[in-house]
């Protein structure tokens, strides 16, 4: 019998926060309010909003094709264009469901995904989404402009973040010429303000789950992080997570436990299984194993952000992205978070169409069991491509790490007594 987790209040006022964004964008397109820009989830999104744009994410439409467990429905009509079934289940399944007219938006009111007036990509995460923006830029007749950011980033240099502000600073003439209006400086520095203290929020809601018990787990982050992409520079974000934190805070002055009778604490690496995102929290709950960080929510965490400097903090935020980074500075980052969230062990994804965001395949997982002492788990699966995840291997594969780590527990207690 599965543990019933612990819901959270603020789920309601993330409803309203979302379907109202959803509804500014469906009004853009409908009463032309605004002109619409694409943007990946980490690009310039603070520009985007000072030029006027309602800005669409489809990384986020994307994660609703997942999380809604219809994506799979729409990969093989993209894979019958030619992309590939390796290629990043994000783009196909976002492709296929343009090319069979449906959309998840629909519930929002909107018949399919805005039509872009300009696409504007940031490859820092991957070159997947450089081609995303292609293919509809192809559609539409749209322009689509970007940054080429530097990937595999040891230790970040000033020539790195020269070369991402410079081409910033290059996006700005076809920025206002498609939205009409000159780039005015002070609602740049107000979208960046904006951007900076939803991230201050956001991260002060993330380290709630450093406290034992955790309220907040990284099932629920992936749900509760939906502001933070989708309203970056807007001051909704930061509206939003003054109501979660309270929540959060309220919880460990009253000891709620986000996990009933919580006894393991795990780390996670990587993309969310999306379509699976309810039964790996069930499953991890039966086991009273409270996933409670993750690089992943963390990914939108951009303490940089400066309203004084705008274009080299937002180059600098660009150029340290973990994603964007080498394996010495991905894993000097894990070990500062299995420090601070003080967890057992760590769960990485194997995501099947998404090296970019798998940190398995070059030993990663080993050399950071070696130095830290603690175990490890490579979890098979994908993002959204529901063919590369096994129920049953992954609960063995779980239930056999529990039993692994309350073993080296036990043993641990044995030595210190
Ligand atoms: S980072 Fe991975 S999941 Fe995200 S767009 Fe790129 S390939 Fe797709």
């Amino acid at each position: 019998m599965a543990e019933a987790r612990t819901e959270l209040r603020s789920t309601a006022a993330l409803r309203d926060t979302m379907s109202a964004y959803y509804k500014t964008l469906g009004d853009a397109v409908t009463t032309k309010s605004a002109p619409v820009a694409w943007c990946t989830s980490v690009g310039p999104a603070e520009l985007l909003r000072a030029l006027g744009f309602a800005v669409h994410f489809p990384e986020n439409h994307a994660a609703m094709l997942g999380a809604g467990r219809t994506a799979n429905k729409y990969l093989p009509v993209a894979h019958a264009q030619g992309y590939s079934q390796d290629i990043c289940s994000y783009l196909t399944s976002d492709v296929g469901a343009y090319l069979a007219g449906e959309s998840p938006l629909s519930a929002f009111g909107l018949t399919g995904v805005p039509r872009a007036d300009v696409l504007v990509f940031n490859t820092n995460q991957c070159r997947d989404v450089r081609d995303w923006f292609e293919w509809y830029g192809r559609q539409w007749n749209a322009p689509v402009v970007g940054i080429n950011s530097p990937r595999s980033v040891g230790d970040v240099t000033d020539a790195e973040v020269d070369d991402v502000t410079a081409q910033l600073e290059a996006l700005v003439p076809v920025l206002e010429s498609v939205a009409g209006v000159r780039l005015d400086g002070g609602r740049l520095a107000a979208a960046m303000k904006s951007a900076r203290e939803a991230s201050e929020l956001w991260e002060r809601c993330l380290h709630t789950a450093a406290n034992k018990p955790s309220p907040f787990t990284f099932f629920d982050g992936t749900i509760h992080m939906g502001p933070a992409v989708v309203l970056r520079g807007a001051p909704e974000a930061a509206a939003y997570y003054h109501v979660l934190l309270a929540e959060l805070e309220e919880r460990v002055r009253g000891g709620v436990q986000a996990v009933p009778g919580e006894t393991l604490r795990l780390y996670w690496d990587g993309m969310p299984v999306w379509g699976r995102l309810r039964a790996l929290s069930t499953t991890f709950a039966e086991f009273h194993t409270a996933v409670v960080a993750s690089t992943y929510c963390n990914s939108w965490i951009f303490s940089m952000l400066d309203p004084a400097d705008p274009w080299r903090s937002m180059a600098r935020a660009s150029v340290e992205l973990f994603i964007a980074r080498s394996d010495g500075p991905k894993e000097r980052y894990i070990e500062r978070m299995v420090e601070l969230y003080d967890v057992d062990g760590i769960v990485f994804h194997d995501c099947r169409t998404c090296p970019n965001n798998t940190n398995t395949r070059y030993g990663m997982p080993r050399r950071l069991s070696d130095k830290l002492g603690i175990p490890t788990l490579v979890l098979d699966g994908d993002v959204n491509d529901l063919r590369c995840f096994s129920d049953e291997q992954a609960r063995t594969n779980i239930e056999g790490f529990v039993e692994q780590l309350s073993d080296a527990r036990t043993h641990a207690s044995r030595v210190t007594r």
